[in-house]
């Protein structure tokens, strides 16, 4: 008898059960379209130039430890230009109660437990489907969790009048959780007209806004764009909370960059919104590791590095569209009697494709070509290389 007889093994996160199962093939034409991470045309992974000119520019630079409050609030301040506008108001009023965050994850984390001291028992609606991140970590933190419905398998678009309706119903002032650009797995976002009028109903039913952005630039290209929809609810005078991720958008997966922001109605309110949510990330690690933070704010702080960025992130986005474009133009050319819009209509690092449990068991089977079984794939994992090869495996397990 020992004190963990009682413990049994965690279920698998299906991601890391995609990728074992990927590493154990040795096939030589196998592909993994499980992983949300960026790749390059070669299927490499990436290290951005503006990184490594940060990188350069902070080993030439003495870093007294003392620096690493300054350096927080200077993330937390370019982040919040990120989301808000360079030129918003909140920002420049001090109605941002925000703190840095161990990347996406952490922010939401953080967001779900203050929403959890705050406003006990208040659920949290997730999107239908959502990251699936996103359950644990609300399960976590003990907020109950409420779906609104979102995707519709039919039209592999947006469940616009459905989202609505659940908007409509849910007790006034619900709290909601939106991907602002890029949903992850549908790659669906609602249009900027849709948004407005979600914004529009969110005022009516005093309904809480929470943003989790982690992919801002990946579906348009371009940062301003993607951020549209904080935007517009910024503009109609919602009190936003937002989580930003630099893992995707900068490619620092490992090193956890984040932030987490609560817009405030005033100074006073964000300063004791902003000591809640340092106390609250105290006791689960103190501070987060101080390095990326320093390359990140260096980026964004250097108008140079930041334009280097820029141009960066347009090049992954524009080889994510290139590939979408070229998978169902091959689908196509091979005679397929699908419908293969949504792959170019879907945008961001996902295309929920529409393929059912078992074509992706037989994508597995026959063709080495590794996914999650609710059809998403990976656009990041697709290369000029593969493309033909993928697109061939496709037709055959969907004739
Ligand atoms: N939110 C969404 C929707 C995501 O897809 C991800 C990553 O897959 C994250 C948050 C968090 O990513 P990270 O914690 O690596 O920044």
């Amino acid at each position: 008898f020992g004190w963990w007889e009682h413990v049994s093994p965690a279920p698998k996160d299906p991601i890391t059960g995609v990728t074992e199962a990927f590493l154990a093939d040795t096939n030589p034409n196998k592909i993994n379209l499980g992983v949300g991470a960026y790749r390059d045309d070669q299927g490499k992974p990436v290290v951005l130039q503006c990184v490594r000119n940060a990188e350069a520019k902070i080993a030439a630079c003495e870093f007294l430890e003392s620096n690493a409050a300054a350096v927080g609030s200077k993330l937390v301040e370019e982040s919040a230009k990120l989301a808000y506008g360079t030129q918003a108001h909140v920002v420049k009023e001090g109605r941002v109660a925000g703190l840095q965050a161990l990347s996406g994850t952490g922010a939401c984390r953080l967001f779900a437990e203050l929403q959890r001291r705050f406003y006990p028992g208040s659920p949290i609606y997730l999107p239908d489907p959502t990251w699936s991140n996103h359950h644990n970590i609300w399960r976590d933190a003990q907020v109950p969790e409420r779906s609104f419905r979102y995707y519709n398998p039919i039209t592999k678009g947006l469940d616009f009048a459905a989202l609505m309706d659940d908007v409509k119903t849910a007790p006034d002032g619900s709290f909601f959780l939106f991907h602002p650009c890029a949903h992850n797995p549908t790659g669906v976002d609602p249009t900027e007209e849709q948004w407005r009028e979600i914004s529009y109903q969110f005022k009516v039913k005093n309904h809480f806004p929470f943003f989790d952005m982690a992919y801002q630039g990946f579906a348009t290209g371009d940062l301003d764009m993607d951020a549209q929809a904080i935007r517009i609810f910024l503009e109609d005078g919602h009190l936003i909370g937002c989580a930003q991720s630099f893992a995707k958008n900068m490619g620092l997966y490992g090193h956890r960059v984040g932030c987490l922001s609560v817009l405030c109605a005033d100074e006073k309110q964000a300063v004791a919104v902003k000591s809640q949510l340092q106390q609250i990330a105290r006791s689960m690690y103190s501070n987060p590791p101080v390095h990326g933070i320093l390359l990140v704010s260096t980026i964004l702080n250097d108008p140079q590095t930041k334009a280097l960025w820029v141009k960066e992130v347009k090049v992954m986005a524009n080889r994510i569209q290139l590939m979408r474009a070229t998978l169902r133009e091959r689908l196509e050319d091979l005679g397929s009697p699908l419908d293969w819009e949504n792959i170019t209509n879907q945008v961001g690092m996902f295309c929920f494709s529409g393929l059912t449990p078992d074509q992706v068991d037989r994508l597995v089977r026959e063709f080495h070509i590794y996914m999650t079984r609710d059809g998403r794939i990976s656009i990041a994992g697709v290369t000029t290389s593969n493309v033909s090869y993928l697109a061939s495996a496709i037709h055959e397990v969907t004739k």
